[in-house]
């Protein structure tokens, strides 16, 4: 086993969103939790463009590459 690809982990910018902190004073009683993991999201918050709350970008990739395809999407025209 070789790592020879360590230097390929550039900044895809395949996911269109932005960080955003969470401010929440200490006796806001609201959680955020990641829409993938179900992790609870203690400060910073991967908001994606149609609007899903993630703890991570990779959490982001899954849940399209993953989620979406199986669970997502209404689109189930189908009866
Ligand atoms: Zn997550």
């Amino acid at each position: 086993m070789t790592s020879s690809s360590m230097d390929d982990r550039g900044e895809r910018q395949a996911h269109e969103g932005r960080w955003e902190q969470l401010n929440r004073s200490w006796w806001d009683p609201r959680v955020v939790n990641c829409e993938m993991c179900g992790q609870m999201i203690p400060r910073d918050v991967w908001k994606s463009a149609d609007g899903h709350s993630f703890c991570s970008v990779e959490c982001d990739d899954l849940y399209r590459s993953y989620w979406l395809p199986r669970y997502g999407g209404k689109t189930t025209t189908h009866d």
